[in-house]
């Protein structure tokens, strides 16, 4: 069978692929001795059962874990179709899964936008991890150590990472997504800039984002990069006396200078009222 359309399958090291879905969310692949890893299991269970489809292309190990790297449907929908693996994410992760207000709100997001998967998306039973951790667990898998790591809130109040240390390889998750602006309307702004000054600690040199192409080390740098400057242009315009709207647009206005080229800066002005509210309310 062929590979799912849209998507690019790379091997960053021996045995550990991204697979990379264009304009859509990306999913790691790692194979271990006896069964697979899998990063994300993306929006919903007909995505899942394509990337399942896909990882059988590569071996016929069957799924052994099932890495959250947040709550975000569009990578934690699909966990349904893996009931005999271990489904595996941050405390945090599991809290927000398990809030049936913020998953409906999304779900009616979701069939307001009209999407291929909009229909499908109704049918989802949500499946959070049923293995949860607070800041830091390793797994010896495939002959190497995997640790996936919490930095603290930044995209969602339960964001990993996983590290591969020997291989200097990273997944981010949505919180570096290598040029692209992440959804900003439900996060931490606040504490987001803290976290990704840790994500540079790590010393990776090469990262998988939840969206997007593979990244090195200087676009980690400027996914920093970006989060401190809308942050810190917040704060000025704050700090000045700026309402919402001058400061969104100000701000706005500010970022299109460097980044107007990033891909989803254009929903970025949805979120720009959250974001401000946010930050004003820690000030
Ligand atoms: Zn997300």
């Amino acid at each position: 069978m062929a590979q799912t359309p849209g998507t690019e399958i790379v091997e960053l090291a021996s045995g550990i692929y991204a697979r990379l879905h264009e304009n859509l969310t990306n999913a790691g692949i790692l194979v271990g001795d006896h069964g697979v890893m899998i990063i994300d299991s993306l929006r919903v269970p007909s995505f899942a059962r394509d990337l399942y489809e896909d990882v059988k292309l590569i071996t016929d190990k069957p799924i052994q874990y099932v890495i959250d790297t947040h709550s975000h449907w569009d990578h934690s929908w699909g966990n349904e179709v893996f009931p005999e693996a271990t489904i595996i994410g941050h405390q945090n992760c599991y809290d927000e899964m398990i809030d049936v207000e913020a998953q409906e709100i999304w779900l009616n997001k979701i069939v307001k936008a009209n999407d291929p998967w909009s229909e499908e998306a109704k049918t989802v039973q949500i499946t959070p991890p049923n293995l949860t951790f607070d800041n830091k667990m390793s797994l010896y898998f495939g002959g190497r150590q995997i640790d996936l790591m919490y930095l603290g809130k930044a995209h969602t109040s339960g964001d990993i990472f996983i590290n591969i240390p020997s291989e200097y390889l990273l997944f981010t998750g949505d919180v570096a997504q290598n040029r692209g602006v992440p959804f900003m309307g439900d996060g931490y702004p606040n504490e987001w800039p803290e976290t990704d000054a840790k994500i540079l600690e790590i010393g990776a040199d090469v990262y998988m984002g939840g969206h997007g192409i593979i990244g090195d080390r200087d676009s980690l740098k400027s996914d920093k990069e970006f989060i401190d400057i809308i942050v810190g242009e917040f704060k000025n315009k704050i700090s000045d006396g700026q309402d919402l709207e001058t400061a969104s647009s100000s701000v706005y206005e500010y970022l299109r200078k460097d980044f107007a080229g990033w891909r989803s800066f254009d929903k970025l002005e949805d979120s720009m009222g959250y974001i401000y509210t946010e930050i004003k309310n820690k000030m």
